[in-house]
């Protein structure tokens, strides 16, 4: 007899069950989708015990017609596809008829159903996978799904789980991000009894993250402008393969989060994690956050079904783009060019502070999450001509700028540093409850589409601030400008474009420096010395382990040349282990500039500091220095009335 058997149904859907339910969060996954399929307006998901004693999901949905429940719990058993043909434009959110026996299979589970064409319902009962009953019912039209005691006969998996409150998080997360992509519905979330997430129907996204984030999240966020990009034809053809689109809202460079988990992200309306969105919006902030750092986004990409495979994992979550390098570059652009145009004015970070940090509770869940819900996905196929991920790790550590002989402060030194992130949660008790004030936008609700640094033109100069910070006075409040890192961005922005056009001003030194270099250093300047050369040197080797420097970029103070190609030559060593050519350039630009800028502790008159402030607000990313940080604060003048108890 031969050794090859075919498993039965019961132990195959319990090994499909291991792909599909990783955890609580999957099984709210896969029923929340199915009833955003039928056509649900009111979705309700309570959990007990962060899901592992209880789940259920209640919707007002199409229902299920008696046959087709029983139907349900048969493997590859679905109502959304009919032939191969359809899995190549998938418009539902599911489509693989295994989620509802994978759930089955590893649980207590009853279906009670009733679609809309029935007069009485059906009650199903199974259990690990079995059967138990199936009966008549009087139920309302929809569906409740009810799943107990998950995993009760797979202990092996049940052991995997994380604590309670880290699996509400993940179950949180979901349904605040599938109540994102459908502010039209209603959303409920109970655990434990309490209500964590109720929103009603809102008018549009921007409402919703009202409802959801509260009105100070939305201060920090720039809406993107909507923005459309044809998809390469197919050859043989002259028409557009389809167009893609990008709406959603990301955050001002200064808000800044150490994980990912503020990053929502979908495509076709499918919550989706995907490296290759995720770098082509690190990709964006390159250059405008420190490293290590994280914006909060929501990025909902549209595009053709056929553009995009979602049958590539059991759960659905990640995805793969027919044209994934468009793809990223639209997405990069697209954020990119809205932060750009909006130019958003940091505020004081005392200002913030004083503010009642009340909705911040969506913060409490991912700090719950850390950095697990991207942990997993993998790198995009090898085929997306990407370059190597990790845009910032060579970034240098932000200078730290210290006064040492500041009058009145012997000897002290004033460090200076970005603003603080948002404050923790005072507890670490979970709560997303809608205050009542907030189910909706008020017509002045506090949403400010925030002052655009452009405005920095028309500001006039007061003063400085230990000769180092300019005081300007603007229409819109008082502002403080960091000299430095002024003067640091209008010439990392110069050099780049000099880069590019070849146009950069070069000093030609009287005489060669000469400097000594260890082998491995040696190393890394045949590497990148054409580059240096491209960008305002002129250096050639000089015996085996010494270069000649004849000229370098003329905005080079002389006294500092050879520091600067030294520290040009560790970020070589740094960044050539795997970044593009495009970030050493930018890498180099950045250490140019930072030599060349006016340092801090430097008196400037009226004049200086008018045309610093004009320079600055010509560039094109006057929000952040190279390296990340603030270059203006603004304090605004509703936080001046604030402060003087005006309002
Ligand atoms: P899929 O969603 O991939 O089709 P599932 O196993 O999740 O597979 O569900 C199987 C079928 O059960 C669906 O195709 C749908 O017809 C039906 N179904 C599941 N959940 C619901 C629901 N909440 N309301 C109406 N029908 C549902
Ligand atoms: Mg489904």
């Amino acid at each position: 007899m031969g050794r090859i058997r075919i498993l039965s149904d019961q132990v195959a859907n319990k090994i499909a069950a291991g792909e599909v339910v990783e955890r609580p969060a999957s099984v709210v996954k896969e029923l929340l989708e199915n009833s955003l399929d039928a056509g649900s307006t009111t979705i309700r998901v309570e959990a007990v015990s962060g899901g592992r004693r209880l789940i259920r999901i209640t919707d007002d949905g199409c229902g299920m017609l008696r046959d087709d429940a029983m139907l349900a719990f048969e493997r590859h058993s679905t109502s959304k596809l009919t032939d191969v043909k359809d899995l190549l434009s998938i418009a539902t959110l599911g489509f693989r008829g295994e989620a509802l026996p994978s759930i089955a299979s590893v649980s207590r589970l009853t279906l009670e159903t009733r679609s809309r064409d029935e007069s009485t319902g059906t009650r199903i009962e199974i259990a690990g996978g079995k059967m138990m009953a199936c009966q008549e019912a009087a139920l309302a039209s929809g569906t409740i799904i009810t799943v107990r005691d998950l995993f009760f006969n797979v202990p092996a998996r049940k052991k995997f789980l994380r604590s309670e409150t880290t699996e509400l998080a993940h179950i949180a997360t979901l349904a605040t991000e599938y109540s994102l992509a459908h502010p039209d519905r209603n959303f409920t979330l109970i655990h434990d009894e309490k209500e964590l997430l109720a929103v009603t129907p809102a008018a549009d996204l921007r409402d919703r993250i009202y409802q959801v984030f509260g009105g100070q999240l939305l201060e920090e966020l720039i809406p993107l402008a909507p923005v459309e990009r044809a998809l390469p034809p197919e050859p043989g053809s002259d028409s557009p393969a389809g167009t893609l689109q990008l709406t959603g809202f990301v955050s001002r460079p200064q808000f800044q989060k150490s994980n990912r988990n503020s990053i929502h992200l979908f495509v076709n309306g499918r919550v989706i994690r995907d490296r290759l969105l995720l770098h082509a919006l690190n990709s964006a902030y390159y250059n405008l956050v420190p490293s290590g750092v994280y914006p909060f986004a929501m990025l909902f990409l549209s595009c053709d079904y056929e553009e995009v495979d979602v049958n590539v994992h059991p759960s659905k979550t990640e995805v793969r783009f027919r044209h994934g390098p468009v793809v990223h570059d639209f997405v990069r652009d697209a954020v990119r060019n809205s932060l750009i145009a909006a130019k958003p004015a940091p505020s004081l970070p005392s200002s913030r502070v004083s503010q009642p940090a009340a909705h911040l509770p969506y913060s409490e869940f991912s700090q719950q999450i850390e950095e697990q819900r991207f942990e997993s996905v993998p790198a995009p196929a090898p085929d997306s001509e990407l370059p190597v991920f990790n845009l910032h790790g060579a970034t240098p550590p932000a200078p730290r700028l210290d006064f040492g002989q500041t009058p009145g402060i012997p000897g002290e030194p004033v460090r200076f540093s970005a603003p603080p992130p948002a404050p923790p949660p005072a507890s670490p008790q979970l709560k997303l409850r809608v205050p009542e004030s907030h189910s909706a936008l008020p017509p002045d609700a506090g949403y400010v589409p925030g002052t655009s640094l452009s405005e920095l033109a028309n500001l006039r100069p007061l003063g400085q601030i230990h000769d180092s910070f300019i005081v300007a006075a603007g229409r819109d409040g008082l502002w403080l400008i960091d000299q430095h890192v002024a003067h640091e961005r209008i010439l990392f922005e110069k050099v780049l474009r000099g880069r590019a056009e070849g146009k950069i001003e070069v000093q030609a030194l009287l005489m060669p420096m000469i400097i000594e270099l260890t082998p491995a250093q040696m190393a890394d300047y045949n590497r990148i010395a054409a580059e240096l050369n491209a960008t305002g040197f002129e250096t050639e080797p000089f015996g085996p382990r010494s270069i000649a420097i004849k000229a370098a970029p003329s905005a080079v103070p002389p006294g500092e040349i050879d520091k600067l190609v030294f520290e040009i030559l560790e970020i070589a060593d740094a960044e050539l282990r795997g970044v593009s050519l495009e970030d050493l350039r930018r890498g180099i630009a950045a250490s140019v500039a930072c030599r060349a800028a006016i340092k801090i502790n430097t008196p400037l008159d009226e004049r200086k500091m008018a045309w610093l402030l004009e320079e600055l607000a010509a560039t094109q990313c006057p929000m952040s220095c190279p390296h990340g940080r603030p270059i203006a604060l603004l304090y605004s003048t509703r936080d001046i009335l604030k402060g003087f108890h005006r309002v």
